[in-house]
């Protein structure tokens, strides 16, 4: 059994609505939801005409190894996807494996701990919101330190619908 840590994102249509329906889809197909971050909300990186963001962290038990996950995980976004893509470069959902246990791996496909949680903020702040005490098996931090530490200063907000 694996612990798996997700950040899902969204910034087009009814982004609480999809962030759920992940949420679901992930319960099925991937395993139980542990605990789930409040949605915070954060202007979109760079491309600045681009719609605010949705995030949210998901810690979820899944048997699978986690080429699996990311298989089923990207079926998951195809699958979400493939009902509203209504502009180009928008997200209509984005799931990224965060960490899977403390293994640290670097393939092709997939590396872990995600190369950039530790830079952004739209994911440290979820993720210390559910996991303060997790320590990054790399930097071998917690997460409220690497939170301390981030010199992104974007604005990350706790959404209110
Ligand atoms: P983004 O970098 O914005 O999340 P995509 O969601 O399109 O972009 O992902 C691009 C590729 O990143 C995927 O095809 C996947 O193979 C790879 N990848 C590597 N590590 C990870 C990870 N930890 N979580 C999710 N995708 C990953
Ligand atoms: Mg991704």
């Amino acid at each position: 059994m694996h612990t798996v840590y997700f950040l899902l994102g969204a910034n087009l249509g009814d982004r609480a609505a999809t962030l759920q329906r992940a949420l679901e889809a992930i319960q099925i197909d991937l395993g139980p939801v542990l605990l789930q971050s409040s949605l915070y909300e954060t202007a979109a990186w760079g491309v600045t005409e681009q719609p605010a963001f949705l995030n949210q962290v998901l810690k979820v038990l899944s048997v699978f190894p986690a080429e699996e996950m990311l298989e089923k995980t990207q079926a998951i976004e195809n699958r979400l996807g493939r009902v509203r893509r209504e502009k180009w470069g928008s997200r209509v959902i984005d799931i990224d494996l965060l960490y899977v246990d403390e293994t640290v791996l670097n393939s092709e496909k997939l590396t872990v701990p995600h190369p950039f949680l530790h830079e952004r903020r739209f994911t440290l702040v979820p993720l210390s919101e559910i996991a303060p005490a997790f320590e990054h098996p790399v930097f071998h931090k917690t997460n409220r330190q690497l939170l301390a530490e981030c010199p992104d200063k974007s604005d990350v907000r706790k959404w209110v619908p």
